[in-house]
């Protein structure tokens, strides 16, 4: 039986921002020999494996301060910097959120345990796979599951952030499925900040979401990328596949 096709949050999000850009990421070869490093990659990159192993309870290594920073420099990824000087400037910050994130968790009362760091998790839709990677997943005193995503290009993060984020819905999917008795509940922490939010589907605020999504993942899956037309729009100018795109007959930035 062929294996059934599996799509993530980020999928879904690139095909919502433009189908194109879907075809040239994950249906057209082509597309890969156009994708750039970008230093935001890099940074988040970095970060979210700091805050993994900070948060590993069965990773003894990086338990203080000192520790997450010299973590930090040893997961340092350079790539997409445009200077020495650029990334230099990139680490100090790094190691400037890092070290204001550590310091407040370890001042904090500790009311959670954490489950999961990085946890792959799949739900079968029938058509397809839906996938997620959760940065981290916390069982609280009360019993709530909660999943936890780090935001490292924000200062701050809002409730109505979290209830209408595409992969925070997603996330809280995948753990109702695992968890099928408890309250879940999904928080995005802007790390810059240390400002967090958290959100909740209800019954049928879950229920709609995975109708939804099982509609668009069908729509995603079933469209006829060969003989798809770039259209410009506002994402045009800062993206990658902006070459191929104006090999196009049709295709007329403004
Ligand atoms: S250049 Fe524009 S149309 Fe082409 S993939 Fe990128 S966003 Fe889509």
């Amino acid at each position: 039986m062929p294996k059934k096709p599996t799509l993530s949050p980020s999928k879904i999000s690139t095909y919502l921002a433009c189908p194109v850009k879907y075809k040239w990421t994950y249906v057209d070869d082509r597309g890969k020999w156009y994708l750039r490093s970008k230093s935001y990659y890099s940074f988040g990159t970095t970060l979210h494996a700091v805050l993994q192993r900070f948060h590993d309870q069965g990773d003894t290594g990086v338990t203080t301060t000192e520790q997450a920073l010299a973590a930090l420099e040893e997961s340092w990824i350079d790539a997409g910097y445009s200077s020495q000087d650029e990334m230099m400037q990139a680490l100090s910050e790094g190691k400037a959120i890092v070290e204001k994130y550590v310091d407040a968790v370890v001042a904090q009362p500790v009311t959670a345990k954490t489950l999961w760091v990085e946890k792959n998790l799949r739900l079968d839709l029938g058509p397809f796979v839906l996938i997620g990677r959760l940065d981290r997943v916390d069982e609280h005193d009360d019993g709530a599951i909660e999943v936890v995503d780090y935001k490292s290009g924000r200062q701050d993060v809002r409730t109505e952030d979290v209830a209408t984020d595409l992969a925070m819905c997603c996330y809280q999917i995948l753990l109702r499925d695992q968890f099928p008795d408890r309250p879940v509940r999904a928080r995005i922490i802007a790390i810059r900040s240390g400002a967090s939010a958290t959100a909740s589907l209800s019954d049928s605020e879950a229920e709609d979401f995975r109708r939804d999504i099982l509609f668009l993942g069908q729509e995603i899956l079933d469209r006829d990328y060969a003989n798809l037309a770039p259209r410009p729009k506002d994402l045009c100018p800062e993206c990658d596949f902006l070459p191929l795109c104006q090999k196009h007959p049709e295709f007329e930035l403004a």
